[in-house]
């Protein structure tokens, strides 16, 4: 981290040099950057203490440019400075803050040197030597210490159930990954894929994760036995459990990929159409052709495939359309908020609309409240997934909840915790 160090995005000249100068004013040293590509270039470059953001801008919206600093694991304090409405404003600041970045305030343009002043000198009290509210670095991963993590079994994998929104019956379960640390302890996944990604090394923690996932769900689920709360009264096809993985990017270069899962899944017998790969849009467009390729092929024989976190980042129909997903995920952000926020409920009822227009099976994520499952169901999302029906649990938890919850299928009598 760079202390007193300021990286201001914006394109226009002049609102960027008034930042530099009010922002110098308190003692701190500004950069400048007019584009995307020059500012990323600056924050890895120098690491900074703050940054200066423009959420409009032609080449990249503010949305893509926090989610990329997300990525980042960026600890550096971020001020939204943004002709937007105040609504817009707040809706970037709350997914800013969902993706774990330290978003100190927003300052409407045209904006106040008074109030940016006071929101830089109230985020370091003890300017110029302070030390940062907030960890300033996740300890750094080597490609050594992820090595070590594969060979000696530190990733473990967890499993989040999704029920139907009409009767609350099991539909599946969401594999997401954790490393435990001998020193650190458990490490979450966004702190530790981007540097996998980076690494080059997902191919191999992917294939760890499906060897793990399928083998616990062969176990379990492969006969699809009615106690778990599944295969009364419906269709053969419906009533199976599935298991969701999620995909980074990096798996989509592979494009012998389908052919590694499918021997896996007879490996373990299990049906390709009980499996489902949720990969969201900007790792379905790293590499497009190739990603259309190997995402046609497994659709053909027989995977699902969900495009995730649906709503953030840029999420344009022709991408929908063009690819061959049997699910959209609704992004959590909407749903933790549908029950404040009109505009959420506005938006998750629009998604589910366009899901169905296109065949495919609408699910909601972050589901954290009854009320919201009520909602879910008024506007016909088909599953629900959160912490409200039940949080992500290790394999032996997870067939402990699925045996409680066989009893009362109706999750608004979950205990969810
Ligand atoms: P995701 O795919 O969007 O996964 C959903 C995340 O939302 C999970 O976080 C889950 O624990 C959390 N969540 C579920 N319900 C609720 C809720 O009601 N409220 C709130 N606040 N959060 C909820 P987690 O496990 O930390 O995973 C984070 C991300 O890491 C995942 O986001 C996924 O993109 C990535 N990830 C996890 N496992 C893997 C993996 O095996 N491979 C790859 N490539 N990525 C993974
Ligand atoms: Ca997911
Ligand atoms: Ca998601």
């Amino acid at each position: 981290m760079n202390a007193g160090r300021i990286v201001i995005l914006d394109d226009e000249p002049d609102v960027a040099q008034t930042v530099a100068l009010v922002v110098g004013s308190v003692g701190l040293e500004p950069v400048i950057t007019p584009t995307a590509s020059a500012f990323f270039e600056e924050i890895d470059r120098r690491m900074p203490e703050f940054i200066a953001l423009d959420m409009v801008m032609p080449d990249m919206d503010g949305v893509e440019v926090m989610r990329r600093l997300a990525e980042r694991e960026c600890s550096a304090q971020i001020i939204v400075i943004s002709g937007l409405g105040g609504r817009v404003l707040g809706a970037a600041e709350r997914s800013a803050l969902e993706h774990g970045l330290n978003i100190i305030g927003a300052v409407p343009k045209p904006f106040s040197s008074l109030e940016l002043r006071k929101l830089i000198i109230g985020a370091r009290p003890n300017a110029p030597a302070a030390s940062a509210p907030f960890p300033t670095s996740e300890p750094m991963v080597s490609e050594r210490q992820l090595m070590l993590a594969l060979e000696s079994d530190q990733f473990r994998l967890a499993y989040q159930p999704k029920v139907h929104c009409g009767h609350g019956r099991l539909a599946g379960f969401e594999a997401l990954l954790r490393w435990h640390h001998p020193e650190h302890g458990v490490i979450m996944p966004d702190r530790f894929i981007p540097r996998a990604e980076r690494l080059g090394l997902m191919d191999l923690i992917t294939r760890e994760v499906l060897q793990q996932g399928l083998a616990w769900f062969s176990n379990h689920f492969k006969a699809c036995r009615p106690c778990y709360g599944v295969g009364e009264g419906e269709a053969a096809d419906a009533s199976r459990p599935t298991l969701s993985f999620n995909l980074s990017a990096k798996n989509l270069h592979d494009i012998d990929f389908a052919d590694t899962l499918q021997d896996l899944c007879r490996h373990h017998a299990i049906d390709c159409d009980q499996v489902i790969l949720e990969l969201t849009e900007t790792s379905a467009m790293d590499d497009p052709v190739t990603s259309l390729d190997l995402m046609t092929r497994l659709r053909m024989k027989g995977f699902q495939l969900s495009l995730d976190d649906f709503g953030t980042g840029y999420s344009s129909m022709a991408q929908l359309v063009r690819l061959p997903f049997s699910e959209i995920k609704v992004d959590k952000t909407f749903v933790m908020s549908a029950n404040r926020s009109r505009e959420s409920r506005t938006a998750i009822h629009s998604i589910v609309e366009l899901g169905h227009n296109l065949d495919m099976r609408a699910t909601a994520e972050g589901v954290e409240e009854l009320a919201t499952l009520e909602f879910l169901r008024e506007v016909g999302c088909d599953l629900a997934q959160g912490y409200y029906i039940a949080r992500p649990m290790y394999g032996d938890d997870a067939l402990d909840w699925c045996r409680a919850h066989a009893g009362s299928s109706d999750p608004t009598d979950s205990d969810a915790t």
